[in-house]
């Protein structure tokens, strides 16, 4: 397979379009079959459901080539799956998971120059996404609706290795209790573009958001779910019905239990004791997972023993192995990488 020519180690995390992108239509009560087009413009009424009301949702997964070569998606039937949840809870039309997975199949061969060589530490980020495409006025949801896939080339989230973060608590929320948090709707990032900027205009990597019932319980950042270290190696994630369930944090999980044999616990985690944590990572698919350094809770800081130097110990050895398993070092769980092109 021929590459197109970039240089893979410094391509950034942004927006690169690449040639074929997948498109099916709802209307009538039915999706059409999907089809690829070049064509990466899309032309819709002033009055679309999306444009007025917000009625869109997205997914993110990566495909990337393992050390043997292969070309593979990490666990898309997942992200299928979420998007569904997601669909639900807007009022959107349900996308099957079989069609959604024959569609980044396609757009996986169809941008196969673009999918990074093994060992460059860049992926091709796949962004499924659906949106209401028909007229609204009166506030009610959109009657037709496309669901797309597009693929962008992004290089490693982190070049010259995992510098640890430093965060802030937020005195904005992210969700409200019972509201769309544990969704992946577009209107869950527009409402925190003000406390993301004001954390970065403020000397932060990122905002830490809290539960917006009692404000006393950590839930996750903007875009990525909290993974927290104990002093005998337990690993915990906060449990709440607000965060986004992350594929990457479940996969996390899941290593740690059964690769690394370490101690698991989703349960609810109060601010309070973040400083008896020895170890902080939030992860999500660009990333994996990063190393937290520091928390800062208005004149209060709290700083993690791993320091603000490298990844911590627990850290590394979950990043270490779920990195392993993604590119092929290390065996896979039944069904987790999904091989799309054969070496
Ligand atoms: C997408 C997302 C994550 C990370 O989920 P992954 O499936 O691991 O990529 C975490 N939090 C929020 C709010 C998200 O939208």
């Amino acid at each position: 397979m021929e590459k197109v020519n970039l240089d893979w180690e410094n391509i950034g995390f942004s927006y690169r379009p690449t040639n074929t992108r997948y498109v099916s239509a709802y209307k009538d009560g039915r999706w059409s079959a999907g089809q690829l087009t070049e064509d990466a413009n899309i032309v819709i009424s002033e009055s679309a459901g999306v444009l007025q009301y917000a009625q869109t949702i997205f997914e993110g997964l990566k495909a990337y080539t393992t050390k043997h070569g292969d070309i593979v998606a990490f666990r898309p039937d997942l992200n299928a799956q979420r998007l569904n949840d997601s669909a639900k809870r807007l009022e959107m039309p349900i996308f099957s998971e079989e069609q959604f997975l024959n569609g980044i199949e396609q757009v996986v061969k169809a941008n196969a120059a673009y999918v990074p060589p093994y060992g460059s530490g860049a992926t091709l980020y796949l962004r499924p996404f659906m949106y209401g495409s028909s007229p609204v006025i009166g506030v009610r949801p959109a009657e037709e609706y496309q669901f797309r896939i597009f693929s962008t080339p992004v290089g490693p989230y982190f070049k010259g290795g995992a510098k640890p973060l430093t965060l802030c608590v937020s005195e904005f929320d992210r969700a409200a209790s019972r509201g769309t948090g544990h969704v992946k709707a577009g209107l869950n990032y527009a409402m925190s573009l003000y406390a993301g900027v004001t954390a970065k205009r403020n000397g932060f990597d990122e905002n830490i958001y809290l539960d917006s019932a009692t404000r006393t319980k950590v839930e996750e950042t903007g875009g990525a779910n909290f993974l927290f270290i104990t002093k005998d190696k337990k690993v915990i994630t906060p449990k709440s019905d607000t965060i986004l369930p992350s594929i990457t944090r479940r996969s996390l999980l899941y290593v740690a239990k059964v690769y690394l044999g370490l101690e698991v616990e989703e349960r609810e985690v109060y601010l309070e004791e973040l400083a008896d944590f020895v170890e902080c990572g939030i992860c999500g698919t660009a990333a994996v997972l990063s190393p937290v350094g520091k928390v800062v809770d208005r004149d209060q800081e709290i700083c993690f023993s791993s320091g603000m130097e490298k990844m911590g110990e627990i850290t590394q050895k979950l990043y270490d192995t779920l990195t392993g398993v993604q590119m092929g070092d290390i065996v896979a769980p039944e069904g987790w990488i999904r091989e799309i092109i054969k070496a």
